[in-house]
């Protein structure tokens, strides 16, 4: 196998975690890379939004913590990988054109707090990305889920820019909201995420801080895949037998 050959091989194996406040650049910084890299996108927080869909859809109350874990536990949120990019189900019906809305956005931090529907996600999310060649996005994906990634980033950026990006973003989806409520939700969400007792939003130890406030999307990712790349080469140099390799490969994780 040659140098390059040996260092996608790698780089297919990673579990590269992004995490950071609403508005920081995640979603697309993920998927672009993702894309880049040849690994799957998990979206974590779309996994929170159907949860919150089905929550409100079955008019539970977002603040009953066993009611919302009872749900989160018994509905059957499904990962379909379709032309290589990850979607949710829930059971026939498509999540994303569904999870978007302002009504969703303000109910998902006060579901997502509840220990029961962190449990369900993070066994999910685990199955989903535990052999590798994942770029997982959320809040807790590189200090809960995955605290054992190769790459961690952490991703800031000032209130204002983060609240234009949203606003542009909810625009392109056909969604009109005014710049002052998105603040309100983006700055009302980081105050939940951030205080929650089960697995906060903190940046993890290991991370890369990435401050995303001037930067273009492309700066965005590059400098993450050559974070990526650094990492790939430095497994490279690293001396495994084959005995260790089998021990690693067999490691299961327990939440
Ligand atoms: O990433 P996005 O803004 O779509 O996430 C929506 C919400 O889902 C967050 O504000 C947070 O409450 C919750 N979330 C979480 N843990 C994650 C990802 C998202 O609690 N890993």
């Amino acid at each position: 196998m040659n140098r390059e050959h040996t260092i996608q091989k790698i780089l297919e194996s990673l579990i590269i975690t992004i995490d950071g406040p609403a508005g920081s650049g995640k979603s697309t910084t993920a998927s672009l890379l993702a894309e880049r890299l040849g690994l799957i996108y998990l979206d974590t927080g779309a996994m929170y939004r159907a949860v919150t869909y089905e929550v409100l859809k079955r008019g539970i109350d977002p603040e009953n913590g066993e009611a919302v874990s009872k749900l989160s536990e018994e509905i059957a949120l499904e990962p379909r990988l379709i032309d290589g990019e990850l979607a949710f189900y829930i059971g026939d019906e498509e999540m994303e054109s569904k999870i978007r809305s302002p009504e969703i956005s303000k109910f998902v931090s006060p579901v997502s707090r509840h220990t029961g529907v962190r449990r369900a996600m993070v066994r999910l999310q685990r199955k989903i990305g535990n052999r590798g060649g994942v770029v997982v996005e959320g809040r807790d994906t590189g200090s809960v889920v995955f605290p054992h990634a190769q790459v961690k980033i952490f991703l800031i950026a000032d209130i204002a820019k983060r609240s234009e990006r949203r606003l542009e973003q909810l625009r392109s989806m056909g969604i009109e909201q005014n710049i002052e409520a998105i603040t309100e939700n983006i700055s009302s969400r980081d105050s939940i995420d951030s205080n929650r007792a089960d697995s906060p939003l903190l940046r993890p130890p290991g991370s890369i801080l990435v401050d995303t406030s001037k930067l273009t999307i492309e700066e965005q990712v590059s400098t993450i895949e050559a974070a990526a790349r650094n990492e790939a080469e430095r497994i490279s140099k690293l001396k495994v037998s084959p005995g260790e390799k089998a021990i690693f490969s067999t490691m299961p994780f327990y939440y």
